[in-house]
């Protein structure tokens, strides 16, 4: 590439130019480390330090009980879900906050095979995050003879999207290669054979330029400790289009989705609104630091935060194949930034040991097997002189083989 910066020097001048340069300044980042794994745990908003001590000494060690009505704990997961909305084009009372990622999944997709009776499909796509086709395989396994988990390649997707499909389940930004689905057309093909879909923004939300709505998208679920920054096992979201949220009905059928939950009463009745969408009570430590870092993220720019992940990424690349080059990495993710979510992945036979030698460098990526090395950069506090450092670091633990040292090949429980 003809503007691939020829020093350090370079990127200290883009660092110079950042608009976004003086969020950095409001995480938790350790001097003299590289974190590019902000597409797996987001980094510590320092914000979320005085709110958790106000959390739990304030709001659980004073207020005890009083504080679900006195600081509002009962409303905290349509709040932050409200504050979620315009980060991924949804609207006011079409998000809420709860549960796990894989349990709001296995909620939205009950509910929608239940909104398509007679159809027997659900598909997805191979290599999708595993917890999404367990979630899947699960519910099949619950609906036997009923609904069936259908999967081929991006590639032949849409000739599985038929009169038989009820749901169409995909992850918007692949975890692995960082490919981006294109969102409206997936969606106009699902709705043109009377098919419902459901979007998995984990690696999208914060990361990439969302609109739920603008692309007629039905339901929707999501992390909230990757580029939301909400913590680790922070709860996840759901999305229902408002169209849709009179029929949803979800299976978790939990006192925190009912109309009136301190009525007490025998029966279940849903909450009128996306409230339904709960099922017990609401983690409110974890829910309330979460939305410490979904305020941060809301605050910023998205078309700023899409623009400076792209050029991070083009960097990344340009800097790999000049200096890294002939040392057997082979790029993994798509080389057009358009068809890239926030992260850029390498392929190496090598790689768990490489990103471990990274790791002792205090340059924090991540290995996902068999052989992908994944680095995300979160336009918020990434800074372009870390991509070139990062490119330095990799291309001398390849010229020295440093790498290969057996502390880099004991593989631990979590890469
Ligand atoms: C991270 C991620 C999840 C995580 O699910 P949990 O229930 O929080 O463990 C699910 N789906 C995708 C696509 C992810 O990237």
């Amino acid at each position: 590439m003809s503007d691939t910066p020829l020093s350090r020097d370079d990127l200290v001048d883009l660092d110079q130019d950042d608009p976004l340069a003086h969020y950095r300044d409001q995480f938790e980042l350790e001097e003299g480390l590289i974190y590019l794994d902000g597409n797996s745990l987001g980094a510590l908003p320092k914000a979320a330090k005085t709110r958790v001590a106000e959390l739990v000494e304030r709001e659980w060690g004073q207020g005890l009980i009083r504080s679900w009505n006195t600081h509002d704990w009962i409303s905290l997961p349509e709040r932050v879900g409200d504050k979620i909305a315009p980060i991924i084009g949804a609207a006011p009372g079409e998000v809420v906050v709860a549960d796990s990622t894989s349990v709001n999944l296995f909620k939205l997709a009950a509910a929608a095979v239940r909104m398509r009776p007679g159809r027997h499909k659900i598909v997805s796509e191979p290599g999708n995050f595993p917890t999404d086709l367990y979630i899947l395989q699960g519910l099949e396994a619950f609906l036997p003879g009923e609904i069936r988990l259908e999967t081929a390649p991006r590639e032949r997707l849409e000739t599985l999207i038929d009169e038989d499909t009820a749901l169409v389940v995909l992850t918007h930004v692949h975890y692995k290669s960082g490919e981006l689905f294109d969102m409206a057309a997936i969606t106009a093909k699902a709705h043109e054979v009377g098919a419902l879909m459901l979007w998995d923004l984990s690696h999208s939300a914060g990361a990439v330029p969302v609109d739920l709505n603008g692309v007629d998208a039905d339901f929707a679920v999501g992390c909230g400790y990757k580029y939301l920054n909400g913590g680790p096992g922070a709860p996840g979201y759901l999305f229902v289009a408002k169209r849709h949220q009179a029929a949803f009905r979800q299976p978790l059928s939990g006192w925190f989705g009912h109309a009136e939950p301190f009525a007490m009463r025998d029966d279940y009745q849903p909450a009128p609104t996306i409230k339904r969408g709960l099922c017990g009570t609401t983690g409110v430590l974890a829910t309330g630091v979460l939305e410490v870092g979904v305020e941060l993220m809301a605050s910023a720019d998205m078309a700023l935060i899409r623009a400076k992940s792209q050029r991070l990424g083009e960097l990344f690349i340009s800097l790999v194949e000049r200096h890294c080059a002939g040392q057997g990495f082979a790029l993994a993710s798509p080389r057009d930034a358009d068809r890239r979510g926030s992260q850029v992945s390498l392929t190496h036979e090598q790689g768990f040991a490489i990103i471990q030698a990274l790791i002792a460098r205090h340059i924090i990526g991540d290995f996902r097997a068999p052989n992908i090395l994944r680095f995300g950069f979160t336009p918020l506090y990434t800074r372009y002189v870390d991509i070139w450092d990062t490119v330095q670091a990799l291309a001398n633990i390849m010229a020295t083989r440093e790498w290969d040292q057996p502390e880099f090949k004991t593989i631990t429980a979590v890469t």
